[in-house]
C-alpha cells in the first residue's frame, strides 16, 4: 500500500517505519528540515530501541523516504496518517492547530480520493469537525478515520509491531475501514486485536485509557504517602494489592509522579472536555493535583534533610528522561526536581544514559546545572545522590564506589530501586517513596569491599 505519514516524531516515525517494514511504500513528512535531513541519512533524531536499525534497513529497500513537502506526501499516499503533536493550550485543552492546518492543506492538495487517518490524540468530536472541514474544502471523496496510538516510549517499536489492540474509529465508511484493517493485519495477534468502533468512541478510548493509567499512579502515590507517615513499606502493600487478579500489579509503582508528553497533557485535556460539556471531573482533577504534589515530593525530601538553603551543596542526579529507554524529557519529573533544587542554590551534577542533550536544552539558563558522562562522575564529591529515572544500570550499582565518592552517604530514591535493609548494610542513609527512611546506626559496619 502507498502510505503517507505527516509528522515524524515519536508516533509518526515509528508508525511510518514499521509500516514500511511490513512491505508498504511510505513517505514521512515533517516540517523540520534538520530532522528530515538526518532521517534521510538513516539517523534517528530520537532514541527508541531498535528504531534506527529499522529506519536504515527500510531506507535501503527504497520503501521509506522522508520529505518536508506535504504536496509530495499527499500525491503519494492513498492513506494519509496525521501524527503531529497536540500540546496543551494555555487553559489545558488540546491545541489542535497543527492537526487542523494539515487537514486544510490536504483538502486543498488532494486530486483524487484519500483515506485520512487521525493518529494524534484528539478530543472527542475532532474527527467530526475535521470531516466537515474536508467536506467544505474538497470535491474529492474522502474518509476520515480515527486511529489513536497506544505505543509506550521506550518500547515503541515493540508495541507497534505487537499491539494489545488496534482501534479503528469510523462513522460507517466500510471501504476505508477495510483498507485500514488490511494495513494493520500483519500486526494483529488475532482478528480480535483489531477493533472497529465509532469515531467518537475511538477518540474517547485514548483519553480514558491514559487517564485511567494516570489515576493508578496517583492513587498508589497517595497510598504511599499514608504508608510513609505510618511506618509501613509501600512495596509490601503494593505487592499484596497487585496479587489480586481484579487489581493486577501494573502501574502501581510509587515514584516521583507521571511525566512525559502524554499523561499530564491528556488528563488536563480530558478535564477541559468534561468542563465543556458540563460534566464534573473531580477524580481527574485529583489525579492531576496529586501528581503535581508528587513531582516536588522528592525535592522536598532533600530540603528537609539539608535545609532550605542549598548554597554550597552539590547533589548528583541519576536519570533525566521521564522514564527509562527514552531520551524524552517532556514534563519529566527530573526537570521539576532540578529546577527546585537549583532555585534553592544547589549545584547539580546530572547523568542520564540517553537524555542529557534534551535535558540540557530544556534546562538552558538553569543555574548550577552541569551534565556529566557517567554515573560515578556525577556523585564525585556530591553531598547526596538523587535518583529520578529507573534506568536498568542504576538497579545494581557499585555501592563501594557510591560510599567512597559521596561526601555524605545519602541517597534519595524517587523510584524505590533498593531494599532499605540492603542500604542499612551498605551504611548508606536511604530515603525513598512511601517507606520509612533507612538510617544506619553507628553500630552498622560497612560490608567488606568486593573481590576483583
Ligand atoms: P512529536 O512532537 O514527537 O512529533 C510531532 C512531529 O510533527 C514533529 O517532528 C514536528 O516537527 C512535526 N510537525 C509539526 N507540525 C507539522 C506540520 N504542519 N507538518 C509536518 N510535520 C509537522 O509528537 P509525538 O510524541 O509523536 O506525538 C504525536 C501525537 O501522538 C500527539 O497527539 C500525542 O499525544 C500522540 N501520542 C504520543 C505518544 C508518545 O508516546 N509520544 C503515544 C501515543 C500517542
Amino acid at each position: 500500500m502507498k502510505v503517507t505519514i505527516v509528522g515524524s516524531g515519536y508516533v509518526g516515525l515509528v508508525t511510518g517505519t514499521c509500516l514500511a517494514d511490513a512491505g508498504n511504500h511510505v513517505v514521512c513528512v515533517d516540517i523540520d528540515p534538520a530532522k528530515v535531513e538526518k532521517l534521510s541519512k538513516g539517523v534517528s533524531p530520537i532514541y527508541e530501541p531498535g528504531l534506527e536499525e529499522l529506519i536504515k534497513a527500510n531506507l535501503a529497500t527504497g520503501r521509506l523516504r522522508f520529505t518536508t513537502q506535504l504536496a509530495e506526501g499527499v500525491e503519494h499516499g492513498g492513506v494519509i496518517f496525521i501524527a503531529v503533536g497536540t500540546p496543551p493550550s494555555a487553559d489545558g485543552s488540546a491545541d489542535l492547530s497543527s492537526v487542523e492546518a494539515i487537514v486544510r492543506d490536504v483538502a486543498k492538495l488532494m486530486t483524487s480520493s484519500r483515506v485520512i487517518v487521525i493518529k494524534s490524540t484528539v478530543p472527542v468530536g475532532t474527527g467530526r469537525r475535521m470531516s466537515q472541514i474536508l467536506e467544505d474544502l474538497t470535491a474529492h471523496p474522502f474518509a476520515l478515520i480515527s486511529n489513536p496510538e497506544f505505543l509506550r516510549e521506550g518500547a515503541a517499536v515493540e508495541d507497534f509491531l505487537r499491539p494489545d489492540r488496534i482501534i479503528i474509529g469510523s462513522d460507517g465508511d466500510a471501504d476505508a475501514v477495510q483498507i485500514i484493517t488490511e494495513l494493520y493485519a500483519p500486526f494483529a495477534k488475532t482478528p480480535q486485536t483489531i477493533m472497529v468502533l465509532s469515531r467518537d468512541a475511538a477518540e474517547m478510548v485514548k483519553y480514558a485509557s491514559n487517564a485511567y493509567l494516570a489515576t493508578r499512579i496517583s492513587f498508589i502515590n497517595e497510598i504511599a504517602d499514608i504508608c510513609a507517615r505510618t511506618d509501613v513499606d509501600i512495596n509490601e502493600v503494593r505487592s499484596g494489592m497487585g496479587a489480586d487478579s481484579r487489581i493486577g500489579a501494573a502501574f502501581l509503582y510509587p515514584g516521583v509522579g507521571y511525566g512525559g508528553s502524554c499523561f499530564p497533557k491528556d488528563v488536563q485535556a480530558l478535564i477541559r472536555v468534561a468542563q465543556g460539556v458540563g460534566s464534573r471531573s473531580d477524580v481527574l482533577a485529583s489525579v492531576h493535583a496529586r501528581n503535581e504534589l508528587q513531582k516536588v515530593a522528592l525535592a522536598e525530601m532533600v530540603l528537609r534533610k539539608y535545609g532550605k538553603d542549598l548554597a554550597g551543596r552539590t547533589l548528583a542526579i541519576w536519570g533525566l528522561a521521564f522514564k527509562p529507554n527514552t531520551d524524552d524529557v517532556r514534563d519529566a519529573p527530573a526537570i521539576s526536581v532540578i529546577r527546585l533544587l537549583s532555585k534553592a542554590g544547589a549545584r547539580l551534577r546530572c547523568y542520564d544514559p540517553k537524555a542529557s542533550a534534551n535535558a540540557k536544552a530544556e534546562l538552558k539558563g538553569c543555574r548550577g546545572v552541569e551534565f556529566v558522562a557517567g554515573p560515578y562522575e556525577a556523585i564525585e564529591k556530591a553531598d547526596g545522590l538523587i535518583i529520578c529515572t529507573e534506568w536498568n544500570e542504576f538497579r545494581t550499582p557499585d555501592f563501594d564506589r557510591i560510599r567512597s565518592h559521596l561526601r555524605e552517604r545519602v541517597i534519595f530514591d524517587g523510584r524505590n530501586l533498593y531494599d532499605p535493609r540492603t542500604m542499612i548494610r551498605q551504611r548508606i542513609e536511604y530515603h525513598s517513596i512511601g517507606r520509612p527512611a533507612a538510617i544506619p546506626s553507628r553500630g552498622h559496619a560497612a560490608p567488606p569491599p568486593k573481590h576483583k
